[in-house]
């Protein structure tokens, strides 16, 4: 894996990691596989050896999604599981693509992926029936959309997926019905539709390739062209880069530890940098560490800056001490524990059985790559959104409602003020597996009294 030779500068191209969403079946797996074809990642053989396999089993048009599925559970069934990573680039941004589950079962796992994520891609299925159960009752777009801009996804590619399919054939009526009907709903998950910064949209055509990499050769995609609608990559290229601050306290959110001639960790840094020889502290453990390797991709940098997703070889500390939620942080300004905060929280719709949130409630909480159980202790004031009236102290809410609360996690966990670090600030609230909802964290609770924060996110980086 790793390269040999003396560790190097990293690229200095900016890195944006992209997380594909939207319901299963949207096209997901066959198109991030034609992505890592188009650009040049698989050789012929490798794509022969899947076509076979796919033929064996009779599902010839499933190759593609061969390439970024790999479990044997997941092609029996046909059903991403794994967040499964791969990277590409263009000539001015490398890319890592995490391939998100669509599965309804898999949404935890869609979580952790999406909170490394820079921009989102959601595919939404053209196909005649497929792109309406999306949206219905259980269908996963909507739910998508809204955890993707909770979990600081502020930048959204829409690509209109299998425009090829028959009951399509690369209309246009279709593609901007589509279009329009998305509109409200991503409004309504706090995507502003009216800006390219927030959303745009795009036709393609995951299996065939086309608007992918170039413009589609469809003969029946020519108002595409005529259009002058980019493609997959050129919108991919011309996206905003979101706020990254390398001179910030060093804060990286773990994903998973391993032994590899040694203890390796991985994670986004969210914000700060890494240098070998860095000394840091391993939060909410106080473990002190130090940086003795740093691995993008397989190469082996010298130092690493905000947006990267790295390896790091760690000294003095064991595999096991390390777990998923962990923040790897700057010595001098570690990142606080918090076992108590107030957020801000849109409560979106809650269980049919649990309707309302009264003190005592309790459920999960997904914040970066944290997951704890959470108590609602103390409902502080709620706002009708619609006449902006507060309620101070209300006896408990509904689906819909706008609502101050004090919470307190079972296990204490790394987490920030959102005004300190975004990242590390916004959350979404599941119960028995379903979204219920999302909020900002406002202030947290070092002893009894509330904590607001200093602001990271001064002198950003352009
Ligand atoms: P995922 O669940 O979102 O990962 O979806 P898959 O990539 O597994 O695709 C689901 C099904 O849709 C498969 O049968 C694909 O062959 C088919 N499909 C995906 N993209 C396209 C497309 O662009 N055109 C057509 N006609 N079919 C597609």
């Amino acid at each position: 894996m790793a390269t040999s030779g003396p560790p190097v500068d990293p690229d200095p191209r900016p890195h944006l990691n992209l997380v594909f969403i939207g319901h299963v079946d949207a096209g997901k797996s066959t198109t991030c596989g034609n992505i890592m074809y188009l650009s040049g990642l698989v050789d012929e053989r490798t794509i022969e050896k899947y076509q076979k396999e796919a033929k064996a089993k009779n599902r010839d048009s499933w190759f593609l999604a061969y390439l970024m599925d790999t479990g044997e559970e997941e092609r029996t069934k046909g059903i991403t599981i794994e967040v499964g990573r791969t990277a590409f680039e263009t000539s001015n941004r490398r890319y890592t693509i995490l391939d998100a589950p669509g599965h309804k079962n898999y949404v935890v796992n869609m979580i952790a992926g999406a909170a490394q994520a820079d921009v989102g891609v959601l595919l939404i299925s053209a196909r005649k029936g497929e792109f309406e159960t999306g949206f219905e009752r259980g269908g996963q777009t909507r739910e998508h959309a809204m955890l993707a801009k909770t979990l600081g996804i502020s930048r959204l590619v829409v690509a209109v997926n299998k425009m090829d399919d028959p009951s399509v054939e690369w209309r246009q009526e279709r593609f901007t019905d589509i279009c329009e009907k998305l509109k409200p709903f991503l409004r309504s998950a706090g995507y502003r539709t009216t800006s390219e910064d927030d959303v745009i949209f795009i036709p393609v055509s995951g299996l065939q390739g086309d608007n992918l990499k170039e413009p589609p050769t469809d003969p029946r995609a020519q108002w595409v062209i005529e259009k002058n609608l980019p493609t997959l990559f050129s919108t991919l290229d011309s996206t905003k880069l979101p706020p990254r601050n390398p001179d910030a306290p060093l804060r990286i959110p773990l994903l998973e530890s391993f032994k590899e001639m040694g203890v390796m960790v991985t994670g986004k840094i969210e914000q700060g940098r890494v240098q070998i020889g860095t000394p840091c502290v391993i939060q909410p453990t106080n473990m002190k560490t130090e940086i003795l390797s740093i691995y993008i991709e397989d190469t082996e940098v010298n130092y690493a800056l905000p947006g990267e997703n790295v390896r790091l070889k760690l000294k003095d500390v064991e595999e096991d001490q390390i777990h998923r939620g962990f923040v790897l942080s700057s010595v001098v300004d570690p990142c606080p524990v918090v076992a108590e905060f107030e957020a801000d929280v849109l409560i979106v719709e809650l269980l049919e059985h649990r309707p309302i949130i009264s003190a005592g409630y309790s459920c999960v909480f997904h914040c970066h790559t944290v997951m704890e159980e959470v108590i609602v202790t103390r409902l502080i004031e709620s706002t009708d959104l619609a006449t902006k009236k507060k309620t101070p102290k209300p006896r408990f809410v509904k689906s819909g409602a706008f609502v101050k609360f004090r919470l307190q996690l079972q296990n204490s966990a790394c987490l920030e003020p959102y005004t300190a670090t975004p990242q590390m600030g916004r959350f979404t609230l599941r119960d028995e597996g379903k979204t219920v909802a999302i909020g900002k964290i406002t202030a947290i609770i070092p002893n009894g009294k509330p904590y607001g924060g200093r602001d990271n996110t001064a002198n950003l980086e352009a």
